[in-house]
């Protein structure tokens, strides 16, 4: 089936922008619920920098970010789901739904949305980024992979009370955590006892960073080098940068929808946004962003939306109905 729409073609169900874990999810359910949607995605889904996730469930042995999201989109496509690869630009309230229109001139129709675009990191200066996020040696979610960082030496890179506070969290994994702050800004003189209590180290502004992989020096694992401007550097296996994100909410919020103080949107139990059959899951919703919470959002988005739809009732078959086509194997 094809399930293309232009603005002139009938109604999809439901759209859903973002292909990541949250999109995904939410297409694979609405498919199993034998609703006509499609699913538009940008490809830059944030799990793809993950090197190994440990705390995602079902893989006991952990699982690469490109892995889970092969198979996420083997499972969606398993059942028929139409992926177009592209960026949608602009939605539109129109009649009783909505009409997206792609960078690329693209429209559908859907009397349903659920916008899952995810949220872009704020990277900092560092050289050798992206080689030191995939050797783990920079690690951007103290909550998805702390553990794995248990007695490192760490340092948290930030807003020097922002970088204080994870500091403090990251203390439950290792006695060795230090606080680099981004400028000269003295720190709440409350956090700074605290951290002092805690016994993590307040370190000057650095100037350069580096990413350096095991055996450039004597030290046998990854890390990242620190100079600060006295000349003097500093070695630590794992840093943690605390920057912030952008939750990608622009085609929500130029509806109206409503966001909190951290720029990511408020929804109601359905995971719906305050705009009327947008809903949304995964990141860019205010709350905790991991694989499991997005996963859990676009299950209780997809089967809202479901119940909310005319009902699509089981036409009698003579035969028996066939299996649906390509299922996958069911993992062992
Ligand atoms: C280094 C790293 C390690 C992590 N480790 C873990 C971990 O171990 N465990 C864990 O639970 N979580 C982990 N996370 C977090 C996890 O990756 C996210 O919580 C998860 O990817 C969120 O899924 P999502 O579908 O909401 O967003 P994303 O996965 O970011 O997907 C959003 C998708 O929407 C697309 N998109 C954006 N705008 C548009 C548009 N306008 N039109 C069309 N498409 C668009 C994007 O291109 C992207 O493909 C980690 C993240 C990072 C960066």
């Amino acid at each position: 089936m094809d399930n293309t729409a232009t603005a002139d073609a009938p109604n999809l169900d439901c759209l859903i922008i973002g292909g990541g874990p949250a999109g995904l999810t939410a297409a694979t359910y609405l498919m199993r619920f034998h609703r006509r949607i499609l699913v538009v995605d940008a490809g830059s889904s944030r799990a793809r920098w993950i090197p190994t996730s440990h705390n995602c469930p079902g893989f006991p042995s952990g699982v690469h970010g490109t892995t889970l999201l092969e198979r996420m989109r083997e499972q969606a496509m398993g059942y028929g789901t139409p992926i177009v690869s592209g960026c949608v630009a602009r939605l539109e309230k129109q009649d009783e739904g909505f009409v997206a229109t792609a960078a690329d001139g693209q429209r559908w129709r859907a009397r349903f949305v659920i916008l899952a675009t995810g949220v872009v990191d704020r990277m900092p200066a560092l050289r050798g980024l992206e080689d030191a996020i995939a050797s783990s040696a920079v690690r951007l979610c103290a909550i998805c992979d702390a553990y794995e960082a248990s007695d490192d030496s760490i340092a948290v890179y930030g807003p020097i009370d922002d970088a204080v506070r994870h500091a403090l969290f990251l203390r439950t994994f290792s006695p060795r955590v230090s606080a680099l702050p981004l400028d000269g800004s003295a720190p709440d003189p409350e956090l700074a006892q605290q951290a002092r209590d805690a016994g993590v180290t307040l370190c000057p502004v650095p100037c350069t960073m580096r990413y350096e992989p095991a055996g450039e020096t004597a030290d046998a694992a990854d890390g990242v080098v620190v100079e600060f401007e006295d000349g003097s550097t500093t070695r630590f296996t794992t840093l943690y940068p605390v920057l912030g994100s952008e939750a990608q909410t622009a085609i929500a919020t130029a509806l109206g929808a409503r966001c909190d103080d951290n720029a990511e949107l408020i929804v109601d139990a359905h995971q719906q946004t305050s705009v009327d059959g947008l809903y949304a899951a995964g990141d860019l919703v205010s709350a905790l962003n991991q694989i499991a919470v997005a996963v859990g959002h676009a299950s209780i988005a997809a089967t809202a939306i479901h119940n909310r739809l005319p009902r699509n009732f089981r036409e009698r078959r003579e035969t028996q109905p066939p299996t649906a086509p390509d299922l996958p194997t069911p993992a062992r």
